[in-house]
């Protein structure tokens, strides 16, 4: 069975891997490159159980499990570890009284900053470097025999009725196969001219990533900062064990390019983005900048993903919508489409996420 699979960011390379690990034909079509966009410029922050009491919760936990296990499994380093995870705020007007206690604050954190609570241990929170991860999956499927071509998917081909896929044409040439994956991120919204798609959205968010002096910990941070103006917006803040810091917080509602290579950062987002940082980590105010960037996440209109075949055609599947929840949730729907498309049913319960629900 031979599966082209439109898309290579963090759902595209899972779906290659576990489709490939069962023994499928795959071929992963990619634009620009593997995690060239929110794939490559997300935080990479997981957690076990912050989708409890929503649909998302056993997509999740499974998912959660998986990213261990291919940590230990895979013959390669995408920094994944465990992570103390915080609540901090910080104020650019006033002092904050601190708590009695600052012994949950690591080192790095400024005095001026207050400890809010306790999110997540080592046991339930986690971290990746996002493309490093989605690269991963990807040489791990090709090592399997899955083909990666860098093309544009123009269109994918039904028979004379409109029943069923039989190929994608890209650059003008058509690849013939069994079935198509629809996983383009939230460029997933340009498939909807070739096939009976529900609407996706992208949502712009711009990032940072800091080469600081010091080291810092192993510490997930999710601060709010009043500032100078008394709006309050909320930075996130990730080590990586390489010892760069990643920092996003700023969004914004541009509308998405055609091309993700057009996708660029806002004049003036990053300074904002590293004074708020700075608030909280003093230590990011001097640091190097290595990497001033912008991604869009995809997003379906109740917030959910989209995770299932496209039942009026047949052999047309969908991935996409994952919000901020895309690498956490990576491989338990790559592992969930390789048994939807191989067995016609998946181990996790994917009715929540099932297209036909718009
Ligand atoms: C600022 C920010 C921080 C985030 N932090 C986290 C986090 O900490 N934890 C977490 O779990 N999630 C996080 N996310 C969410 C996560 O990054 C996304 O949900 C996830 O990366 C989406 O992956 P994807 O494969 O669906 O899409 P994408 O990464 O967008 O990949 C889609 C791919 O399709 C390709 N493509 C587009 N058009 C075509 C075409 N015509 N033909 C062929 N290929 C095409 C693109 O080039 C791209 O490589 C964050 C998102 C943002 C914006």
């Amino acid at each position: 069975m031979h599966i082209v699979i439109c898309g290579g960011g963090v759902i595209g390379a899972s779906a290659a891997y576990f489709l490939s690990a069962r023994g499928a034909h795959v071929t992963v079509i990619e634009r620009c490159a593997v995690a060239c966009a929110a794939s490559g410029k997300s935080g990479g922050f997981l957690a076990l159980d912050w989708n409890d009491h929503s649909p998302l919760s056993a997509l999740a936990r499974r998912s959660f499990e998986l990213h261990g296990e291919l940590a230990e499994r895979l013959d390669a380093d995408w920094g994944y570890r465990r992570v103390e995870t915080l609540s901090v705020a910080a104020s650019q007007q006033r002092a904050l009284s601190r708590p009695g206690s600052t012994a949950a604050l690591p080192g790095w954190i400024g005095d001026g900053t207050v400890l809010q609570g306790e999110l997540g241990s080592p046991e339930t929170t986690a971290q990746v470097d996002p493309g490093l991860f989605t690269k991963a999956m990807m040489d791990a499927a090709i090592v399997l025999g899955a083909r990666l071509i860098i093309g544009t998917v123009d269109g994918v081909r039904v028979d004379t009725g409109g029943k069923t896929v039989t190929g994608i044409i890209a650059g003008g040439q058509t690849i013939d196969a069994d079935a198509v994956l629809i996983a383009m991120g939230p460029w997933s919204a340009l498939a909807s001219q070739w096939l009976p798609l529900p609407p996706v959205y992208g949502l712009k968010g711009n990032s940072l990533v800091f080469r600081p002096k010091h080291d810092f910990s192993a510490h997930a941070i999710f601060a709010d900062v009043e500032t100078g103006d008394g709006e309050v917006l909320s930075p996130e803040i990730y080590p990586r064990p390489d010892g760069t810091v990643y920092v996003c917080g700023l969004s914004s509602e541009q509308p998405l390019p055609i091309d993700p290579a057009d996708v660029l950062p806002e004049p003036g987002r990053s300074e904002r983005l590293r004074t708020l940082a700075g608030a909280i980590a003093p230590g990011l105010l001097d640091a190097e900048l290595i990497a001033d960037q912008a991604c869009y996440r995809p997003v379906t209109a109740n917030g959910l993903p989209m995770i299932g075949p496209l039942s009026a055609v047949s052999g047309a599947y969908v991935a996409t919508g994952h919000s901020v929840w895309g690498i956490l949730n990576a491989p338990a729907t790559g592992e969930a489409l390789a048994d939807l498309i191989l067995d016609g049913e998946a181990r996790v319960d994917l009715t929540a996420f099932d297209p036909g629900r718009f």
